[in-house]
């Protein structure tokens, strides 16, 4: 056995690698360009990284957020995202342990983290994230709550975005949701099940309307201005996955007799 502080520093290390690992795939997923070749670089500059430089937090740290070579700014959302990613490794090893399903649920939340910067910057949820996510998603599950949870999970999530895409498109005549929502609902489904994969639904609208409440009141956008739902609901599917019993359990509490 190794002892805690050890584990958790050795699982903050794992995420932060692999964190770095995932802001290459946001960068090279949307261009299609190749994961394995293609050395990284400078995108002002386009000077090669060298190792020194790909040492995840330390490196953008010591460099003090600049490129070595042309000083350009490092945007901010490189060591954001090797955090996010540390932490998350951290809260679902507090949550799951030491459980088989921790590592096809760790790269379930990594290709999150990775949509949810994709969305963000091209309003795109591509095949290549969504697909590995269902299937480590489904993997996870069959480790864990069983079969009938991941199915009912799928059903419910993309179930629900279906029939309102497809409510906007009769009645509106907008194309509100896309394939994209969907596919990302089977892989945030198929962990949740279907209780909590509503409550990821409805925790994404929440913030969506908060957004695009701020948008108008701001004077950014009106009513037809389209958020990119996937980089809400990506996050929030994380978020239930570590809290969302205890809000459901406090939440039926308030109904039981005492
Ligand atoms: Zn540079």
């Amino acid at each position: 056995m190794i002892p805690e502080p050890i584990a958790y520093v050795l699982l903050a290390v794992f995420g932060l690698v692999m964190g770095s690992a995932v802001t290459a795939l946001v960068h090279r997923v949307p261009r299609q360009l190749s994961w394995v070749r293609g050395r990284s670089a400078c995108p002002s500059c386009e000077a090669p990284l060298a190792p020194r430089d790909l040492v995840p937090l330390l490196s953008f740290l010591l460099a003090r957020g600049r490129c070595r070579h042309c000083g350009a700014r490092i945007a901010w959302r490189y060591p954001l995202t090797e955090l996010a990613c540390a932490v998350w490794a951290m809260l679902l090893y507090l949550k799951v342990g030491p459980a088989w399903s921790f590592l096809p649920l760790a790269f379930w939340g990594f290709l999150l983290v990775a949509l949810t910067w994709v969305d963000l910057d091209f309003q795109l949820l591509p095949d290549a994230l969504t697909c590995p996510g269902t299937v480590l998603g489904i993997a996870a599950a069959l480790l864990g709550p069983g079969p009938h949870h991941a199915l009912l999970g799928v059903v419910a999530a993309s179930g629900l975005l279906w029939l309102l895409a497809w409510a906007w498109l009769t009645f509106r005549k907008v194309e509100g949701m896309g394939g994209g929502d969907i596919k990302l609902a089977a892989m945030f489904g198929a962990v949740l099940g279907w209780p909590l994969a509503f409550v990821t639904l409805f925790l994404a609208a929440l913030a969506g309307s908060v957004w695009g409440g701020t948008l108008i009141a701001l004077r950014r956008g009106g009513g037809k201005t389209a958020l990119p739902f996937g980089a809400l609901l990506a996050p929030a599917a994380m978020v239930v996955f570590l809290w969302g019993d205890r809000w459901v359990n406090a939440y039926l509490s308030l109904f039981r007799h005492r």
